[in-house]
């Protein structure tokens, strides 16, 4: 029960039940809110401070269904919430603070109250990594990215770099390259971690050189990308290179870290799924959407279709319970 100090009282509030609450407010639990609104399912989403997910970085979105002269990031995920809300989905934009999945119905607390459920959806998504440097934060969406697929036709004939050396970036490199005149490789080390075939391609790609062993010590321009000041890290050597774009693909980290010790997560912290959506059999009404479980696909609509996937569980889930509650 949560107090709250009201004419010199401590009053009891009550906790608001519901039969679904979704965390997290990216296509992946904004698509299940839309879905299960819609099938009467009382539905709470709590969309988190910084609302939207990552699409509220992304620029245009030229590769989502049905938005032939392509969209803006947040007009898409301002679009996707009004559909939810129109069939009765409730949103607060707070972060999730604690669960409690050990019993039905399932505690979810925010910084203003407890919520109970009988069903979860979690739809926290992953964040890209970032180098963490100032000038690199300054840029974001200025020429600075970390998703070619989304922002890779804007660097048409011109010169970019891609920063790391997993699967990752041989992709995103390899994308860029259909796109910019030259994509330079700035990788740590001297040899790739990326899946062979990937490294290969890249490597006997005529557009795409490699800097090796060197790190990123400052992006350069004022209000866009003209180049990058790199370190050697065996000579201690400096050089910049002039490049229009800088894509960093070093990694992502699932939004979990709430979660850990409630559910299965596996070593990176990302969901353990069975059946894609379903967690596993500890966690019966626990389900998750979305990149917060799906290290791959990691696109707009992939999510909205594990959001769509998960809501449709949820659906059968609650039907199941209703039928126990009656024998
Ligand atoms: P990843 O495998 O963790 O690779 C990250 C890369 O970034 C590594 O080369 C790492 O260098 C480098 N790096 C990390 N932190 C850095 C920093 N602060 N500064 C500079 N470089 C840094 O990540 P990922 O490439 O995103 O792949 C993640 C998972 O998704 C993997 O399991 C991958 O197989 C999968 N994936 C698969 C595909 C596919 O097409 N099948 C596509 C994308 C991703 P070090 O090598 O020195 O550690």
């Amino acid at each position: 029960m949560i107090y709250k100090y009201l004419m010199g009282r401590m009053i009891p509030m009550p906790e608001k039940m519901y039969d679904l609450i979704i965390i997290g407010s990216g296509p992946a639990g904004l698509t299940a809110a839309i879905y299960a609104s819609r099938a009467r399912i009382k539905t709470l989403v709590l969309a988190g401070y910084q609302a939207g997910g990552q699409l509220m970085l992304t620029t245009d979105v030229e590769d989502y269904p049905g938005f032939p002269e392509g969209v803006q990031g947040p007009e898409l995920i301002a679009l996707m919430r009004k559909q939810g809300e129109r069939f009765g989905a409730e949103f607060i934009n707070e972060d999730v603070t604690s669960t409690d999945f050990s019993k039905q119905p399932f505690t979810v607390k925010t910084d203003s109250g407890t919520f109970k459920t009988r069903s979860v959806i979690v739809a926290t998504g992953a964040s890209a990594k970032w180098l963490e440097i100032e000038s690199e934060k300054r840029l974001i969406g200025r020429g600075v990215s970390s998703c070619a697929v989304c922002d890779a036709a804007f660097f048409k004939e011109k010169v970019v770099a891609v920063i790391g050396g997993g699967d990752s970036a041989m992709r995103e490199a390899l994308h860029l390259s259909k796109y910019a005149s030259s994509v330079t490789i700035i990788h740590r080390r001297d040899e790739f971690r990326a899946f062979p075939i990937l490294k290969e391609r890249v490597l006997a790609n005529p557009k795409i050189k490699v800097v090796w062993n060197s790190e990123v010590q400052e992006v350069l321009g004022k209000d866009r990308v003209e180049g990058v000041k790199i370190k050697d890290v065996k000579t201690g050597k400096t050089q910049v290179l002039n490049v229009q774009g800088m894509f960093v693909a070093i990694g992502h980290t699932p939004n979990t870290n709430f979660l850990k010790g409630q559910i299965e997560l596996d070593q990176k912290g990302y969901i353990i799924v069975k059946n894609e959506v379903l967690t596993s059999k500890s966690n019966i009404g626990i389900f998750a959407a979305g990149d917060v479980h799906d290290p791959k696909y990691m696109q707009a609509v992939t999510a909205a279709g594990a959001g769509c996937k998960a809501a449709l569980e949820v659906e059968d889930f609650l039907e199941l319970m209703k039928h126990k509650g009656k024998k």
